[in-house]
């Protein structure tokens, strides 16, 4: 096959990732800048547009000098595949923008923009852990908690585009106040704010989740309980999704999924004990095989390398 090349960029609310990736999910020329130091859009699209230059620079300094760029894929919180837009997520203060469109005028390049739990859901099917499976559900566990629902083996994205926002499915009646306004989601319990709540209650003072992980390491036993609520929490809310999809994995990636070494094992089992009777056992939980880095930026180059998923 061809060599082919494009860029992958993962706007995250604190950082901005970008590399250029082969067809083959080779990473070449990995650079980040802090998306927090732009809240004012027009500043951070200029910043982009400087960053991504310097990428088609590096490029021909590289064995993919002769190659073009096919084009750009980005994967961002709250993004709209279907119109190219990010609407107002709630760590990034730029309102709604029409990302796709003044990229693609600033640098000259096609652009496709799609959800970040989507991107990394496309990297992990073509690259990791989920490779062949053609009914699985990503579940990125970080600040937020985002999944992206591949179904027969396609990406779920509804004729509105925001189809598999699994975070903010209820799992508790007049529960946790969630990010989005919403009360009692599973994004409230499972995302590392989420975690520092859980901890909170059984240590009695505030706690950091990655305390929490230090002294789950160490054994103790109040951090052991924490990560197990946790768990439990998680698996609560994914053997609903279980239930309606049928999928036959879970991918876990983010902050939280490393939260203990064991801790895809324990959201099995929790899954387990609320799964469905007639499906319980068919989905195994695995935790993310692509880079945890650069999951998303893999997956967001695949939106222009390996057509639309
Ligand atoms: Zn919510």
């Amino acid at each position: 096959m061809k060599a082919r090349v494009a860029i992958g960029i993962d706007i995250g609310g604190t950082n901005t990732k970008l590399a250029l990736v082969t067809n083959e999910g080779a990473i070449r020329g990995a650079k980040s800048f802090k998306t927090q130091d732009y809240p004012d859009f027009p500043a951070y699209l200029k910043e982009l547009t400087r960053q991504i230059q310097e990428l088609i620079e590096l490029k021909k300094t590289t064995s993919l000098a002769e190659t073009p760029i096919a084009g750009i894929g980005v994967g961002a919180p709250n993004a709209n595949w279907n119109n190219g837009h990010i609407v107002s997520p709630v760590n990034l203060k730029w309102g709604k923008v029409d990302l796709a469109h003044q990229l693609e005028a600033a640098v000259g390049l096609p652009v496709e923009l799609d959800n970040d739990a989507n991107t990394a859901a496309i990297g992990e099917a073509l690259f990791g852990v989920a490779k062949g499976e053609r009914d699985f559900i990503m579940v990125t566990l970080g600040t937020g908690v985002g999944t992206g629902i591949y179904a027969e083996g396609q990406i779920i994205r509804s004729v509105n585009g925001k189809a598999g926002e699994g975070g903010h499915i209820v799992i508790e009646k007049d529960g946790r106040q969630c990010a989005c306004g919403g009360k009692g989601h599973l994004e409230a319990y499972a995302s590392s704010p989420g975690v520092e709540l859980t901890g909170e209650k059984i240590f009695g003072r505030k706690i950091t989740a990655k305390e929490v992980s230090d002294l789950c390491t160490k054994g103790d036993a109040l951090a052991n309980k924490t990560v197990d609520e946790t768990a439990e929490w998680l698996g609560l809310g994914l053997s609903t999704m279980a239930a309606v999809l049928n999928p036959t994995m879970f991918v876990l990636a983010g902050g939280v999924s490393q939260i203990s070494e064991d801790f895809d094992k324990r959201v099995q089992h929790w899954l387990d004990v609320y799964a469905f009777k007639a499906i319980r056992h068919e989905a195994r939980v695995r935790t993310t095989s692509t880079n945890q880095e650069n999951g998303s930026v893999l997956g967001a180059a695949a939106l222009i390398l390996h057509g639309k998923h």
